[in-house]
């Protein structure tokens, strides 16, 4: 029976090879024109339009009404609801986030929303991983394919009127939100036309982008982890600085549907600020806190984290249940033939060879313990030795005796000991094996 021949299915161009043959089409020509000849063509125009002192004070101002468009509009309202804003307020954010040349506030977020699920995979649509060039600007700039993008509900984002009115009419509203619109205000303020287009407009939209650019390449970069360092966000008052408040990222993927961004009152984060003044004047409310409580768990947890790796590179001793277990007459016997020099306490062999002279009781005392029993020497008998001593003294632990308090000993290891995440042993000040409890106290609670 004869087969029909199946059409080979179309391999999207960024899983090609680039040829010279093909290279112009792995490039999104939208994006490159907005986000590299659009401002190399302002740059470029600086030198002919002189830069007058009431453009560059506008340029300024209309940078951060522009900025805060994307932070306070597209990234917290739209993408993650962190608040609510009343009409007029939404339809300035509408405005001027278009103004900041990043797209439509629908395909701002859907991405957003999919970095925000799919961080550090090949679903996240400006992955850290594939490098700093590629999360900051590369994901825009050459063709992706959007089946490897992960996907993300907008369904709320489609129910808005205002935002789907604005995804329709992207373009008209970018050109009187970038260019139009600040070219007039300096135009018919003060007559400065083409100093409105390429400082307030051109340049200062290029200084937007390329601020909130930052968030996905330098926050993913430098600084701390203070909740998660299993993905790449991070912390930086650098990052913040650029970018209007953006720049505890670390906090921000861990609490995305939390207002703000720095929780710390001295910390910078403007857009917070902004917000928190407009609820007072009724602009916004509804403004999300996660609880501190919450917060201070995941931080306490990172914490904890951190503490684990140090405490794993230190010398702990070697593990009782990894130690062979020696009788009471072989440990005697060993210590009598001068073959060992070992003393035993609370159960657990050690071998003080090399400690004997080192000993800051003097070499007698730890002499006279030698083949014997010393936990209550050890313990306040003689000297209540420190906590240093006692994990000092796990160190030297070579075997666990038979009998005596060997049970107790297992005891401590099976039954319910504080272990860290690479299930190692945690042994805090005053709690190793060796010490007991002082004899007197014991008697009085016998
Ligand atoms: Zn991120
Ligand atoms: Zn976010």
């Amino acid at each position: 029976m004869a087969t029909t021949p199946q059409p080979k299915p179309k391999v999207h161009i960024s899983n090609q090879a680039v040829t010279l043959q093909n290279w112009y089409k792995h490039i999104n020509w939208l994006s490159t024109i907005l986000v590299i000849l659009v401002p190399a063509y302002g740059l470029y125009a600086v030198r002919y339009v002189p830069l007058q002192r009431p453009t560059a004070i506008w340029a300024l101002v209309y940078y951060f009404l522009t900025g805060f468009g994307i932070t306070g509009g597209y990234h917290r309202l739209w993408s993650h609801r962190c608040y609510s804003a009343r009409a007029p307020l939404r339809y300035v954010l509408a405005f001027v986030g278009a103004g900041a040349v990043q797209g439509s506030i629908r395909f701002w977020s859907s991405k957003h929303r999919a970095h925000h699920r799919w961080t550090d995979t090949e679903k996240d649509p400006y992955d850290a991983l594939k490098g700093f060039f590629y999360s900051h600007l590369g994901w825009m700039l050459f063709n992706q394919d959007p089946k490897k993008i992960g996907r993300t509900d907008i369904s709320d984002l489609d129910a808005d009127p205002l935002v789907i009115w604005q995804h329709k009419n992207y373009g008209k509203t970018l050109l009187m939100a970038a260019w139009i619109f600040p070219m007039c205000v300096a135009g018919l303020g003060w007559g400065d036309w083409w100093g409105g287009l390429v400082y307030a407009g051109i340049i200062r939209a290029c200084f937007v982008q390329q601020a909130t650019f930052c968030v996905n390449s330098l926050a993913h970069w430098i600084g701390e982890q203070p909740f998660d360092d299993r993905r790449t966000p991070r912390d930086h008052f650098l990052t913040a600085i650029v970018t209007l408040g953006e720049g505890y990222h670390n906090f921000h993927h861990e609490f995305p549907s939390d207002y703000r961004n720095a929780i710390i009152w001295y910390q910078y984060d403007p857009t917070k600020w902004v917000i928190y003044a407009l609820s007072k004047i009724g602009l916004t409310y509804n403004l999300k806190l996660f609880r501190d409580n919450e917060i201070q768990k995941g931080r306490l947890q990172q914490l904890q984290k951190k503490l684990d790796k140090r405490r794993a590179k230190l010398d702990w001793g070697i593990p009782l249940s990894q130690l062979p277990v020696i009788s009471w007459d072989d440990f005697q016997s060993q210590c009598a033939s001068g073959e060992a020099v070992l003393v035993a306490i609370a159960g657990v062999i050690h071998d003080i060879s090399e400690f004997v002279n080192e000993h800051p009781g003097g070499k007698a005392l730890i002499k006279s313990a030698i083949g014997k029993d010393a936990t209550a020497l050890f313990n306040g008998g003689v000297y209540e030795h420190s906590n240093a001593a006692h994990n000092l003294l796990s160190t030297m632990r070579v075997g666990v005796l038979r009998g005596g308090q060997e049970v107790e000993v297992w005891k401590q290891e099976t039954g319910i000991p504080l272990k860290d995440a690479a299930g190692k042993l945690i042994v805090r000040a005053g709690e190793q094996v060796t010490r007991i409890q002082p004899l007197t106290m014991t008697a009085s609670a016998a």
